[in-house]
């Protein structure tokens, strides 16, 4: 048996369902956030940016990498063999703490030219 109202409640509960899906998601990713930030204020890396190799740097943090790896710019700078090193890390940072040791952030290196190198990772 159809009710002309039946689909209307279906698309309202459905809509309901989707809205409360989407603040579980805004709740759990705040979560997370505060986590990370907990972490960070106790004096230890949550490791969320990283730089690349480049064959000629612009970063101080990108001397010495190697092509595929990758270094912290947060402020432990932890060298990652590849971006999967670094996911890892990111996604584990609370359970396995690295001291941040540096000033977080990147060191744009001078070129011959004076010329500034554009954005910040
Ligand atoms: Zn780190």
């Amino acid at each position: 048996m159809f009710y002309e109202d039946e689909t209307t409640a279906d698309a309202l509960q459905a809509d309901h369902e989707a809205k409360l899906d989407a603040d579980v998601q805004q709740a759990e990713r705040e979560a997370a956030a505060r986590r990370s930030q907990a972490h960070e204020d106790a004096g230890y890396c949550a490791h969320l940016s990283a730089v690349g190799y480049l064959p000629t740097p612009v970063y101080e943090e990108q001397r010495g990498v190697r092509p595929g790896q990758l270094r912290r710019t947060g402020g432990c700078g932890t060298v990652f063999a590849s971006d999967e090193a670094w996911y890892a890390a990111l996604n584990e940072a609370e359970l396995n703490p690295v001291k941040r040791t540096g000033r977080p952030g990147t060191t744009p290196i001078r070129q011959a030219d004076n010329a500034e190198p554009g954005g910040n990772a």
